[in-house]
């Protein structure tokens, strides 16, 4: 069975003390992920991991947290570092919950990401959190890039309908595991299987039994098992069709 995680920080401290056997155990079981950078050095740390590890595959780009520091120059080395074989633009998005950047400086940093992800027709990874939904929709209506998803899908984004409208796709990760969370689980039908991708976004949000631990895209595999049996479907055939649906959408020879 092989899994694609889209969404997970390999390069993070997390992993320093086991970061290379971790990653051998991942192509052993299969496993491809799309590594995520938040700011200029993980998405240069992205880029370098993607070129030593044929299943592990780069997204460049600056993370909402870190918006205040989105400059001209920033921009610029964005731009030189999609050029050397990023799957993606990501993660950006808008973050109005922890608002660790002023929403002024969010706007633009989104906004230039958008248009950098239009400019080389690859897709881009959105993070959303807090009361920004309807300008995030509104920013991906003007500037849309046509491809992306919405990674950590929850039901305080609301119904999926607009993002898919806008061609997104939907990331599902480990809280569609927790006990607590049959909002989402409830969600689930609501998604076309076609734009259904799963993540980790490890070393962050553990599926169950793992919560407290640090997570690894080998986990992912305990979220595709939890879905498949929310629409009754066989867990390999939910792997398969989410694989598929990753390497389309990032134009991954896998
Ligand atoms: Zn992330």
């Amino acid at each position: 069975m092989r899994l694609f995680d889209t969404h997970a920080h390999l390069d993070f401290p997390q992993f320093d003390p086991d970061r290379d056997r971790l990653i051998e155990e991942l192509v052993r079981q299969g496993v491809h992920v799309v590594n995520v950078g938040v700011d200029l050095e993980t998405s240069r740390a992205s880029l370098e991991l993607a070129r030593a590890h044929p299943h592990i595959h780069a997204a460049c780009g600056v993370h909402p947290h870190d918006a205040r520091d989105f400059t001209d120059m920033t921009l610029k080395e964005l731009a030189a570092l999609l050029a050397r074989g990023a799957v993606a633009v990501g993660e950006c998005g808008l973050d109005y919950y922890r608002d660790l950047s002023p929403r002024e400086d969010q706007r633009r940093a989104f906004r230039a990401q958008l248009e950098l992800a239009r400019e080389r027709g690859i897709p881009v990874i959105v993070h959303l959190r807090g009361g920004a939904r309807d300008e995030l929709l509104e920013t991906l209506r003007e500037v849309n890039p046509g491809r992306g998803v919405i990674h950590a899908f929850s039901p305080a984004h609301g119904s999926p309908r607009d993002f898919l409208d806008l061609g997104f796709h939907i990331g599902i990760g480990g809280p569609v595991t927790y006990r607590k969370n049959a909002a989402l689980r409830a969600l689930l039908r609501e998604i076309p299987l076609e734009r259904l991708l799963v993540e980790t976004d490890s070393p962050y949000l553990p599926p169950e039994p793992h919560r407290g631990k640090r997570n690894d895209p080998a986990k992912v595999r305990l979220v595709v098992e939890r879905i498949a049996e929310v629409l009754r479907l066989p867990p390999r055939d939910i792997a398969e069709l989410t694989f598929r649906n990753a390497r389309a959408l990032f134009r991954i020879d896998a």
